[in-house]
């Protein structure tokens, strides 16, 4: 289950939240003041947890081999960190993104 930990810009607390579908991300608020007024920190997903650590060690600036992309969870993964090079946080959008290349959903929706 994914677990998302947001900030409070509000009253500054900070509060984890399971979400269980997408839908529900655009409908919490804080725990403690009911604000919606929140900054996502990070989340802690088991699979997102291996995913920080491969994030860190990665360095764009070096060529990948082929072999580098034979393994699915690196798909998604120079974009991402670009991403947070740049400091653009496209949020549970890039994850949903990264997901469907991963998992080849991307190739089902162009072949519908
Ligand atoms: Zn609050």
């Amino acid at each position: 289950m994914p677990i998302y930990e947001y900030r409070c810009n509000q009253c500054e607390k900070e509060f984890s939240e399971l979400i269980l579908n997408q839908r529900e991300i655009n409908k919490v608020r804080c725990k403690y003041c009911l604000s919606r007024n929140l900054t996502k920190l990070v989340s802690s997903f088991r699979v997102h947890q291996t995913e920080g650590a491969r994030l860190a060690n990665f360095d764009t600036s070096k060529p990948r081999s082929n072999d580098f992309y034979k393994d699915s969870r690196n798909i998604g993964l120079w974009a991402k960190k670009r991403m947070k090079e740049l400091g653009v946080d496209l949020g549970p959008k890039m994850d949903e993104i990264v997901e469907k290349g991963r998992t080849g959903k991307i190739l089902d929706d162009y072949n519908k």
